[in-house]
């Protein structure tokens, strides 16, 4: 391993202080160190990228396409090196790394068929009416083009998927916008890896220097001096609230604003309503437990609190107890976040009136065991620090009243997701909670659990703040191209000044919308 930055085409030769992975199932100090870039190694791979810009975003979508296919298949001929480097890094077993580096893969070619079929740009057509009155109507055409260089974080729990070429720099790369990838410190090996394989795409393809870049350093510096950079239009991260709205509130405090699209903190509530409980209690629990200790609850879809109607609950309880009671502590992604689960737990149950049912077996250093809390809806409205991420395998359960219930749920913050278990009956009696969800969640999971998240076109993995820092948007699935574009018109433009999207003769052959009606082409 090289252990420098990526700028551009180049690899960077900054001697500074250098960062080590550690192991966290062994707590090993790994080698090799990796440099800080210098302040002027960020400036380069700032520049590089803008001036890859206006040559990027003219490619044909055609040839975006094709850069994005190589990336997927220069991921693939690394497979070993990153689930080997991985598994050291994270603790995540090789299955989770393989399997991690299979939706990566998919999602970049799942991006490419959306630049194949053209119809996200949403181009549409509005013909001159000269003889309109009173005002005669202009030729009107409008599509979606790239906001500019961004910058991407990586997450700490997604090495793969949601890090160096995952969803963000997908869409990012997509829309063609160029990327500057903040490695996480927790995996640098795997960004090193991965970041190779986009450059030799990049270089096979003919792609602009600058097209992409990857810069070791800390957020605080490293990270911050990207975001308050002129010449970068967006942020995407996955993180902390803590780290996610200081870069917002950078971004926003910067001379000319960006969007910046971060994904922090949700606890993703679970209701289970009395029918479905009478029915299958066990088989409930059974599948709440494998949703809340997968991958040792280090998701951000992570059921982290679950409502039961009184009177309904003691059968799913016996059974989860019987559960957590037997089940292994797992290893964390570092010290920190195995850190910040323990005093996230703790303070949980510093509070009157809530009970704790935990794992027999004792966590070893770096280890978090799967914990559940319990606690009446009265001290839930009471505390609302009970809402708090516990970021890890612990969940908090509420029991009360249908109104208390739903007055627990209204008082809740912005969440990505929602899940209802209910038989038709119970569903048909919930619709009042229902239409609370729906303004709390960005997806609604029926009698199924939070943790999976499919790489599609229509999945939404976003939410009202803090879920996320803009409702509005996905950062799984083609929509999350719209984050990284800014709709544009032209008004009675010469057919030779348009582009091909926005032409009469349609060359490139896409759905479009022509006076107001959808045209298939
Ligand atoms: P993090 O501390 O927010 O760090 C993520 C990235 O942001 C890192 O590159 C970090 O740089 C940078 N950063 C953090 N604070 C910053 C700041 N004030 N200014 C500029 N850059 C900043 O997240 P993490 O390391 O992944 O995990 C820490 C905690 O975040 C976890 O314990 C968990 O509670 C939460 N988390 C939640 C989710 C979720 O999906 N809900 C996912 C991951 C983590 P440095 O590495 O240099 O600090």
């Amino acid at each position: 391993m090289t252990a420098t930055s990526f700028i551009g085409y180049s690899r960077g030769v900054h001697n500074g202080p250098l960062s080590h992975a550690t192991n966290p199932a062994t707590g090993e100090v790994m080698e090799p160190g990796f440099a800080s870039p210098s302040a002027d190694e960020v400036e380069s791979a700032v520049q590089l990228a803008a001036a890859a810009f206006p040559a990027y975003r003219q490619l044909t979508a055609a040839t975006r396409a094709d850069f994005m296919r190589t990336i997927a298949s220069e991921i693939e001929t690394s497979i070993d090196a990153i689930w080997t480097r991985g598994t050291a890094e994270t603790g995540l077993p090789e299955a989770r790394l393989r399997g991690e580096t299979a939706r990566t893969v998919g999602q970049l070619r799942l991006f490419a068929a959306m630049l194949d079929d053209g119809s996200w740009l949403d181009a549409r057509i509005e013909h001159a009416q000269p003889d309109r009155t009173p005002l005669p109507k202009p030729d009107l055409r409008s599509m979606l083009r790239p906001v500019g260089p961004v910058v991407v974080f990586c997450a700490s729990n997604f090495p793969m998927a949601y890090s160096v070429a995952g969803g963000d720099t997908a869409s990012a790369l997509a829309t063609g916008c160029p990327v500057i990838v903040k490695a996480h410190s927790s995996h640098p090996g795997v960004a090193e890896i991965v970041a190779a394989a986009v450059i030799r795409a990049a270089q096979q393809c003919g792609m602009p220097e600058g097209v992409f870049s990857l810069l070791y350093g800390s957020g605080r510096d490293v990270g911050m001096t990207l975001v308050k950079h002129p010449q970068i239009k967006a942020v995407g991260f996955t993180g902390s609230r803590a780290g996610g709205r200081a870069l917002m509130d950078a971004a926003a405090a910067r001379p000319e604003p960006i969007p910046v699209y971060a994904e922090m903190s949700s606890i993703n509530p679970v209701v289970m309503l009395p029918e479905i409980l009478a029915e299958k209690a066990p088989a409930l629990a059974e599948g709440f437990f494998q949703s809340l200790t997968m991958g040792v609850g280090q998701f951000c879809t992570n059921p982290g609190l679950l409502f039961l109607p009184e009177g309904s609950e003691s059968a799913f309880l016996e059974k989860l107890t019987s559960l957590i009671h037997d089940a292994a502590p797992g290893v964390m992604l570092n010290a920190g976040i195995c850190q910040a689960y323990l005093d996230a737990t703790n303070a949980t149950v510093a509070h009157e009136g809530v009970e704790k049912i935990a794992s027999e077996k004792i966590p070893a250093p770096g280890q978090g065991a799967p914990v559940v809390f319990r606690c009446n809806a009265a001290t839930f409205l009471q505390n609302p620090t009970l809402t708090h991420e516990m970021f890890g395998p612990a969940s908090l359960i509420v029991t009360g009243t249908w109104e208390q219930i739903t007055a627990a749920a209204n008082s809740l913050e912005g969440q990505l997701t929602a899940s209802l278990h209910g038989t038709t009956n119970d569903l048909a009696a919930a619709a009042a909670l229902m239409e609370i969800l729906e303004r709390k969640a960005g997806r609604i999971v029926f009698n199924g659990f939070p943790t999976g998240v499919d790489v599609s076109h229509s999945m939404v993995h976003g939410g009202p703040y803090p879920s996320t820092s803009d409702g509005r948007s996905t950062s799984v699935g083609t929509m999350a191209a719209y984050r990284f574009c800014r709709p544009v018109a032209w008004q009675n433009a010469p057919q030779e000044q348009l582009p091909d999207e926005l032409k009469d003769a349609n060359p490139l052959r896409i759905a479009r919308m022509i006076d107001g009606k959808r045209c298939d082409p």
